[in-house]
């Protein structure tokens, strides 16, 4: 059986490793054509500003796989970021938000709505990345205004130059910026102010334990002080407590998102809930 796989596939012994090693295999080969099958489609989670504000949405990809059903991205953006298939994956998510930031620009209690978009390093990299950012926002009509960029720490290891550059050029359009897991990875101060960001995201691992943890506590108020110092606004990802949300907004937050306003939705749920009826319903809650 080994003979049978060929010369050139690797082969474990253990047999947990081995089906593990298949089950990648598999889902990469899958990725490759859930692209062009239509696969993927984007969930929207509220982000509020203060308890009773809906600002806009943050677009997470789902894989809609016809065996596995839906897939989370945790399981597959890793695999797209290792294959490259990140590329097309991404340039489908920036492509389908900037459309929805349209189709919203026709509907009154939506239009003023913001869209954040996740963008891998790796993507951002790219030396096209910001005409394929400005041939999106053409094609759909999107007001670039109401497009936020969320990146990540990894961005600042290396070429940092070039990063500010292309940075600059999407903001000159009205492009948002915001640094997405803020504290997990290994930003140096220095980037940190010369980078034109907008906003910081407390990343959800020190909102958790908020209070309770007191390195954690202290890494969020640092962030929160952080960001005032640097003239950027700060959003915490990861909110399920009110107690989690008063803590937070105590020490100068005043963006939140998190289960505790609601999961991420399909986009029938979402323009449900962005209802006039529906949104006095959330706000009674907070
Ligand atoms: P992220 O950008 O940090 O997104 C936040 C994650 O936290 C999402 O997981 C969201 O569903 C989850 N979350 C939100 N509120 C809560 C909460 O109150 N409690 C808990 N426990 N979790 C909460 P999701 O959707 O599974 O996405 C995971 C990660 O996959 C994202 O982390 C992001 O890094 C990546 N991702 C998702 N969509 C895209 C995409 O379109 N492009 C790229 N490059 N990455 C994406
Ligand atoms: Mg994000
Ligand atoms: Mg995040
Ligand atoms: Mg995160």
């Amino acid at each position: 059986q080994a003979k049978a796989a060929g010369r050139n596939t690797l082969r474990f012994f253990d047999p947990q490793i081995q089906a593990a090693v298949t089950a990648r295999s598999e889902l990469e080969a899958d990725l490759r054509t859930a692209i062009t099958r239509q696969q993927f489609i984007l969930h929207y989670q509220p982000q509020m500003e203060g308890t009773d504000q809906l600002a806009g949405a943050e677009a997470l990809i789902r894989w809609q796989h016809p065996v596995r059903g839906m897939v989370a991205p945790g399981e597959f953006i890793p695999i797209a970021e290792d294959t490259g298939l990140i590329l097309d994956l991404g340039r489908w998510v920036l492509e389908a938000a900037c459309a929805q930031l349209a189709l919203w620009a026709g509907q009154p209690e939506r239009a003023r709505l913001t869209i954040s978009v996740n963008v891998s390093s790796r993507q951002f990299r790219q030396p096209d990345f910001v005409n394929q950012v400005s041939a999106s926002l053409t094609r759909s009509g999107a007001n670039p205004r109401l497009l936020k960029l969320e990146l990540t720490e990894s961005l600042l290891v290396s070429n940092v130059e070039e990063v500010i550059e292309k940075m600059v050029v999407l903001k000159k359009k009205g492009i948002s910026f915001s640094l997405d897991d803020f504290g997990t990875g290994y930003s140096s101060l220095a980037y940190l102010k010369r980078l034109p960001l907008d906003q910081l995201k407390i990343d959800q691992s020190f909102v958790r334990d908020i209070g309770l943890n007191a390195n954690n506590t202290v890494i969020a108020k640092t962030i929160i002080t952080l960001a005032g110092s640097l003239g950027l606004t700060v959003i915490a990802e990861g909110v399920e407590t009110e107690a989690q949300r008063r803590f937070l907004a105590t020490h100068g937050c005043t963006a939140f998102q998190g289960y505790l306003f609601s999961r991420p939705l399909p986009i029938d749920e979402f323009d449900k809930l962005t209802e006039a009826s529906t949104m006095d319903s959330i706000n009674q809650r907070t």
